[in-house]
């Protein structure tokens, strides 16, 4: 049996490299992530090749060991070559995430380490340092100290665990459900419908808000429609509002959203996925008035923070309400349930393992101090308003809303045909040509073009470019 089992050893030693070798493989990983970064600016936003990415196939899952220059080819032929293109700063369509170096170290030494950040006892320092940026995020925004929140992969599953909150915070069980009164935006984001389908809550009521002329919430219809329901002897029980709509950038009223909720009782959920961490500089402050009086809230820092993809966040105003619905209890983990110290990740989220996710904010954070991140972001909303100024003067060109925060919407009138058509395949044209990267959406009927300004690294001379492509591929396709 000793034998055996030194046997296997022997072999399982092999996933314990030796620090030469450990050394080796850095070096090559160093020399492909540098060769990326310093050709980052001359890289496509988007590139079409016919096997998109198929070659991974080639090489399955099998027994023996690979060859790392040969797995970093198949990286770069099959994974960072086909697509989108996120870390450039052509990437103007959707809403664009980061991928600042810094977060890459915090990372790497979460890996390392692999500090349990799930469960106070088993890493005190990891969870008090999620913790923290948490009450950051909580003070940026103006949440009391009573508020609590969980660092997420992202914000679909922060909006699913601010509506789970929601949920049991307002005791909406099965039975009541079809007397229940959700309060949404046509322009919300499709994860908040994702959400209150995954929570159980898909035989509420839901009532689409009529927008005002910007896409945002009519808030005295709202107040009308809750009236109305209410006399009609249903439950109004949550509003779900946005601060950055994904289509158009929109800040619902969320003043006056506030308070209907507060007059009628109602729960406030703002998905600030895209639009929140602009509170940190002074144009986006101007913007997003009275977040605070919101009872839940989503941001993401891989979009505001310019961090890659992976996080987002959820804060909770009263945190009893978010630990009531996710705490648990097993026997399994007596050890660990006996701190009061601080709340523990994993009886606020769905999960329990779970990456440490708050070193790869905290690193950025602190090693490179708030200044250039608000600088950032005041500059991706100039940029935006920048462009919808130089596009004015383009003929033929039709803008949607002014930018509060960073997308601009447009479409180009041709003087005959369909204007659905031409905007199709003047999306199409930009997208194949790859240089800058923008998408597009529906307003209305109307075909429309987005441009949004989120990358990191999206500068002047983008924009400057974005244009020139729009005024180029307008001719052609004339
Ligand atoms: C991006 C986004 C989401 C979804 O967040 P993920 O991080 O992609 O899961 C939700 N709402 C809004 C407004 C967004 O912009």
């Amino acid at each position: 049996m000793r034998e055996n089992i030194s046997r296997l050893e022997k072999i399982s030693l092999l996933l314990e490299p030796a620090a030469q070798d450990r050394l080796h493989a850095i070096k090559k990983i160093i020399d492909y992530s540098e060769d990326f970064l310093q050709n980052i600016n001359s890289l496509p936003s988007y590139y079409v090749t016919d096997k998109k990415g198929l070659g991974i196939y080639d090489s399955p899952i099998g027994e023996d060991a690979g060859n790392l220059d040969e797995l970093l080819k198949s990286l770069k032929e099959n994974v960072d070559t086909p697509g989108l293109n996120p870390a450039s700063k052509g990437h103007l369509g959707y809403i664009p995430g980061g991928g600042i170096f810094h977060s890459s170290l915090g990372d790497y030494l979460a890996a390392i380490t692999n500090r349990y950040a799930g469960v106070f006892f088993a890493s005190p320092g990891a969870v008090r340092m999620e913790n923290m940026l948490l009450e950051w995020m909580s003070s940026i925004i103006g949440y009391p100290k009573t508020s609590g929140g969980n660092l997420t992969s992202g914000g679909s599953i922060a909006n699913l665990i601010g509506i789970v909150s929601a949920r049991d915070a307002f005791q909406i069980k099965a039975k009541v459900l079809d007397k229940t009164v959700i309060y949404l935006s046509e322009h919300g984001h499709h994860s908040i419908d994702k959400a209150i389908r995954i929570a159980g809550l898909n035989e509420c009521v839901k009532r689409y808000i009529p927008l005002d002329d910007r896409y945002r919430i009519k808030s005295q219809e709202l107040e009308d429609i809750i009236c109305s329901d209410q006399k009609a002897g249903l439950r109004p029980w949550l509003i779900v509002a946005s601060a950055g709509t994904t289509d158009v950038g929109a800040v619902d009223p969320l003043t006056e959203i506030g308070s209907i909720a507060e007059k009628y009782n109602l729960w406030f959920h703002v998905d600030a996925a895209y639009g929140g961490f602009f509170v940190l500089c002074d144009s986006g402050k101007a913007v997003l008035q009275d977040l605070n009086k919101s009872d839940s809230i989503v941001m993401d820092p891989h979009k505001g923070l310019f961090v890659p993809y992976g996080s987002g966040a959820v804060l909770v105003k009263n945190k009893i309400q978010l630990l009531e619905s996710h705490h648990y209890q097993a026997n399994y983990m007596q050890d660990a349930s006996t701190s009061t110290d601080e709340l523990s990740p994993a009886d606020l989220s769905p999960e329990l393992s779970k990456h440490f996710r708050g070193l790869r904010l905290w690193l950025p954070l602190k090693l490179i101090g708030l200044v250039p991140f608000r600088a950032a972001l005041e500059e991706k909303i100039q940029l935006a308003r920048y462009f919808y100024k130089e596009l004015q003067s383009i003929e033929g060109i039709e803008l949607g809303p002014y930018p509060e925060l960073s997308v601009v919407t447009f479409r180009y009138l041709p003087k005959s045909g369909d204007a659905n058509e031409f905007n199709k395949k003047l999306v199409n044209e930009i997208q194949r040509d790859g240089k800058v990267f923008l998408s597009s959406t529906m307003l209305n009927g109307k075909f429309v073009i987005r441009l949004a300004v989120l990358a990191f690294r999206t500068h002047l001379d983008t924009i400057d470019l974005a244009i020139d492509i729009i005024k180029n591929k307008i001719e052609r396709i004339k």
